[in-house]
């Protein structure tokens, strides 16, 4: 780039090994123009301390920093792994299916609350074959209400069979 030049036109030759040389190359020729010669002792300078600056913001020299990229970069790793693990792929699913699961359960609670607090009042059976005995005392058999009424009237056919 010209603009980036401001040095004369004999100085132009050694602008391009600058960075070689603040690289740590050793030039010779370079050196003994720097001493004579204000604008590419300035340019080497500022290129230095620019360098410099880069550096040290590129490559935090504090112990925390180094810490806190470690981390960084384990977290990091530790997610590839995680992400290129077949294992990986499923986990949404299994969250999926573990909340669906959760909710099925609730499900049935639901589900269950309601058929005990309803299948009494359900199952009562019409004040015509009604004795003692309700249908409630006895173990209910799964079914609709009409096979309840058929066990209440076979039992009280026992009952007075029995008499
Ligand atoms: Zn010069």
């Amino acid at each position: 780039m010209f603009s980036k030049s401001n040095l004369p036109m004999r100085c132009r030759k050694f602008e391009s090994r600058f960075e070689d040389y603040l690289g740590g190359a050793l030039d010779p020729e370079l050196d003994a123009h720097l001493t004579e010669c204000e604008d590419c002792h300035a340019a080497v300078h500022d290129s230095r301390l620019a360098g410099d600056l880069l550096r040290a913001a590129w490559e935090p020299a504090s112990e925390p920093s180094h810490a806190f990229l470690a981390k960084v970069m384990a977290t990091i790793r530790r997610e590839e792994v995680r992400a290129s693990s077949p294992a990986a792929f499923w986990a949404p699913l299994e969250f999926l299916a573990s909340r669906l699961s959760l909710t099925a359960a609730m499900l049935l609670l639901a589900l269950s609350a309601y058929v005990v607090g309803f299948a009494p009042s359900r199952s009562t059976p019409a004040p015509a074959v009604r004795t003692e005995l309700s249908a409630g005392d006895f173990p209910q058999p799964p079914g609709d209400p009409v096979s309840n009424e058929e066990v209440l009237q076979s039992l009280a056919e026992m009952n007075y069979g029995t008499d």
